[in-house]
């Protein structure tokens, strides 16, 4: 590895910010700021303690904000100069459809085409994210390496990043191919030539996205549309009821973009006000994630232990509400989960 790329790799924590292709850019924190500022300024009437609401000490100097802040780093140099290099890009699915099914014509592309290709493109890599994560969330074993982003207690637009580097990868290839599929497959139907709209290298629609206050999801800034569009998109107060410890919260809202695929699968919850959340785990394992070795390590030690238990218990939970749970034969005081 040349000093340069040394270099590059242990400042993208830092330069990533100027990157309008990143959800943590300037950019987006920006607009994140904004509408957290007309949520304040519309619920007392003034800027007075601003600061203090909005960039409290007791969130910024939690253990696990600085738990965050070291994984940030870790995941954003490190580990990402690793999987750039591993990961099956879309392009690698797109070209082994073409080949499979053979080279469309090449047409000049209607406006019409071109918005439907962006919007596919976008539906298809959000229907695969979702389902990575209801996986992560229902499988015993990768729910042992979720539990790293769950584990946080206290949320600033950092907890993004909270994200263990198997998942990161597993949803990435997830991503990869359901993006690289759907274009091959939409140049079958409409020829080749459809380009997807992009901005700042990616899909509009995903820019729209982060535009819209995304980086409020992790955060303690209750933004919550109404019921209706909650269907149809995420907003930040859902992804908070996400993170909730409240065990009615545990695993709804696993949606990325499109609260479609949630209302679909009957994961969907649509809060109709404001609700108080606490965030963590809720299962008595809160406050014991915030070391980086144990949210890089613990994860494989407990996939170990449940595969060491039987594979059925690594794949599958009897108990298909309480994941959170984890294995019953862990559990300190060998109390019974109450009936949900
Ligand atoms: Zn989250
Ligand atoms: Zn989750």
């Amino acid at each position: 590895m040349s000093y340069d790329a040394i270099k590059e790799t242990l400042l993208h924590p830092f330069t990533l910010f100027f990157d309008p292709s990143q959800r943590l850019s300037i950019l987006y924190l920006f607009t994140a700021l904004i509408v957290a500022l007309a949520v304040y300024r519309v619920r007392t009437g003034s800027f007075k303690g601003l600061v203090a609401w909005l960039l409290p000490k007791e969130v910024l100097l939690h253990p696990s904000s600085k738990a965050d802040y070291v994984m940030f780093f870790i995941n954003k140099s490190v580990v990402a100069a690793i999987y750039a290099s591993i990961i099956i890009q879309s392009q690698f699915w797109f070209d082994l459809v073409t080949n499979w099914l053979g080279k469309p014509e090449t047409v000049e592309a209607s406006l019409g085409v071109t918005i439907l290709t962006t919007i596919l493109v976008a539906m298809a890599l959000d229907a695969a994210l979702w389902f990575g994560h209801y996986l992560f969330h229902k499988v015993p074993f990768l729910w042992e390496f979720h539990k790293v982003h769950h584990s946080a207690e206290v949320m600033t637009p950092l907890t993004a990043a909270r994200m263990h580097p198997f998942e990161e990868v597993i949803e990435s290839i997830m991503g990869g191919i359901a993006v690289g599929v759907t274009a091959a497959l939409i140049d079958q139907a409409f020829g080749q030539g459809a380009v997807m709209l992009n901005i700042f290298g990616i899909n509009v629609v995903l820019a729209l996205f982060f535009v819209a206050a995304f980086n409020l999801r992790h955060s303690h800034v209750w933004v919550r549309y109404p019921v209706w569009l909650q269907h149809i998109f995420v907003c930040p107060a859902q992804h908070q009821i996400h993170h909730s410890k409240a065990r009615q919260h545990w695993d709804k809202n696993m949606g990325f973009i499109f609260g479609l695929w949630d209302w679909a699968a009957g994961t969907l919850y649509a809060p109709r006000g404001y609700e108080k959340l606490e965030y963590g785990l809720g299962n008595g394992e809160d406050g014991t994630w915030n070391s980086a070795t144990t949210l890089y390590f613990r994860p494989f030690l407990n996939a170990y232990r449940l595969f060491a238990s039987g594979w059925r218990n690594a794949f599958f939970n009897p108990e298909k509400s309480a994941t959170h749970e984890g294995p019953k034969q862990e559990d300190p005081q060998g109390e019974q989960n109450p009936a949900v």
